[in-house]
């Protein structure tokens, strides 16, 4: 089966991720899952997100970042060259 890439959706950042659990308890697509060795939560399911960026809101630590497909951002009229290369993020994607 061929292997589909998401490049949208939320991104926990895991060294400031405290693992309270509330995006994995509030996010309304489920979109979560639950490491229970480490007790942190996963991105299980990106491809379910509805983009509703609640659990990047939701985050007492600030350690999530929703990454929005490039069509909506344009539909917004978001550029994408406008946006800021520092973000944390993409260097933790991968
Ligand atoms: S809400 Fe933030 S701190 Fe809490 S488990 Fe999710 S990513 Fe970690
Ligand atoms: S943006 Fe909304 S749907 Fe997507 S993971 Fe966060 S809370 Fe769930």
């Amino acid at each position: 089966m061929q292997k589909i890439d998401i490049n949208y959706g939320p991104k926990i950042d895991y060294r400031f991720c405290k693992g309270c659990g509330d995006c994995y308890e509030n996010c309304p697509m489920d979109v979560f899952g639950w490491d229970e060795e480490k007790q942190m939560p996963v991105v299980a399911y990106p491809g379910e997100c509805s983009i509703c960026c609640f659990c990047e809101t939701l985050c007492p630590e600030v350690a999530i970042d929703v990454l929005i497909p490039l069509h909506q951002m344009l539909d917004f009229g978001i550029a994408p060259n406008k946006l800021s290369k520092e973000s944390k993020f993409l260097e933790t994607d991968k």
